[in-house]
């Protein structure tokens, strides 16, 4: 069995919907942000927290876990320099939790959600894992102390471990009723739609002063689906013995402001965007671009969705949600 920690969140419950097709797949989740009905029917259900120990173990002595994918964590760059502490009790604290957990019964094996936050504000206008990382939020230290906790594990204990670094995630499954739900929603995709369905008076743009073409943030979003295959491959390739180590950037390698955001879902939608621009948010950088290029020499993995595909299947599912 396959441990999705995290699996009724917005990545997890992509990934186990995949996920399901080839492998035997438990979810833990405590349903703090997730949601059940977003779980593959097919796997089976754990509720419970990664950073309570008895609920793990009680997972590990009824099943043969073979590796452990997690996704739970607190995700919010804004919340995380007002509460920094909810942080780095839940991504650091929790896993190392579970890490312990793992090694205690001899589950060596992990894949690890990390983020572009982990750069900070970039050096290079195209980020690579070699790139420097210096966080620049608690959000991304609490993301880089986990990665550094997995390479000190490896050396010393002989964990095997996939780190992926997501740029922005976005999208829902083209086919299932899954998407993104957040609960309040922040992310700019969704906020748009949201809008642009008429449930928000306006759309308020974080900062129109930085040096970029435009004035507003550059981001590179991915979908959801296309990070989903990421992790199938990277679990492959870590259960067949083909990688120990490693880390990768999931990005598409292309830069859009969040301008252009709002115009590519105005033409999705066809519907006309009220735009409020205001103050910076703290802990944004400016521009955040992915080279994906040693996953795909190392793994195989391109993405297929562009930005167009990204917005039309976010904009299908917020029509049929339960959100509508
Ligand atoms: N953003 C915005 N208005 C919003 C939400 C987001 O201007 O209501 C901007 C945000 O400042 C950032 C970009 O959109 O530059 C993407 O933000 P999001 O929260 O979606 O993802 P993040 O980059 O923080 O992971």
């Amino acid at each position: 069995m396959i441990l999705v920690v995290g699996g009724a969140g917005y990545i997890g419950s992509h990934l186990v919907k995949e996920l399901v097709e080839t492998q035997e797949v438990g979810v833990l989740d405590n349903f703090s942000t997730g949601h059940r009905n977003a779980v593959d029917k097919q796997a089976v259900l754990f509720e419970g927290d990664l950073g309570n120990v008895q609920d793990v173990e009680k997972i590990f002595q009824e099943h043969q876990i073979d590796a452990v994918m997690h996704f739970a964590a607190n995700s919010l760059v804004g919340e995380s320099v007002v509460d920094p502490s909810k942080y780095y009790q839940n991504n650091v604290a929790g896993t190392l939790t579970l890490l312990q957990t793992m090694l205690k019964y001899k589950v060596k094996k992990f894949i690890f959600s990390s983020t572009a936050a982990t750069y900070g504000i970039p050096e290079d206008d195209v980020l690579t894992e070699k790139s420097i990382t210096k966080p620049i939020n608690p959000y991304g230290h609490s993301k880089l102390m986990v990665e550094q906790i997995l390479a000190d594990f490896s050396k010393a204990y002989g964990l095997n471990y996939i780190v992926l670094r997501y740029f922005n995630a976005a999208g829902a499954h083209t086919l299932a009723e899954i998407g993104e739900n957040h609960d309040p929603e922040t992310h700019l995709i969704p906020i748009v739609l949201e809008h642009l369905q008429g449930k928000r008076e306006k759309i308020s743009v974080f900062g129109s002063d930085y040096d970029t073409k435009d004035g507003t943030c550059i981001r590179d979003y991915i979908h959801v689906t296309d990070l989903a295959n990421a992790h199938i491959l990277a679990l492959n390739a870590l259960l067949n013995g083909d990688k120990d180590t490693s880390t990768y950037n999931l990005g598409n390698g292309k830069g859009y402001s969040v301008n252009e955001i709002i115009q590519t879902c105005e033409a999705v939608t066809g519907r006309k965007a009220t735009i409020d621009y205001s103050e910076r948010r703290a802990g944004d950088p400016a521009q955040l671009i992915a080279s994906s290029a040693k996953i795909e020499q190392e793994l195989g993995w391109v993405p297929n969705y562009s930005l167009k595909e990204i917005i039309e299947s976010a904009w299908n599912w917020h029509q049929r949600s339960p959100l509508s």
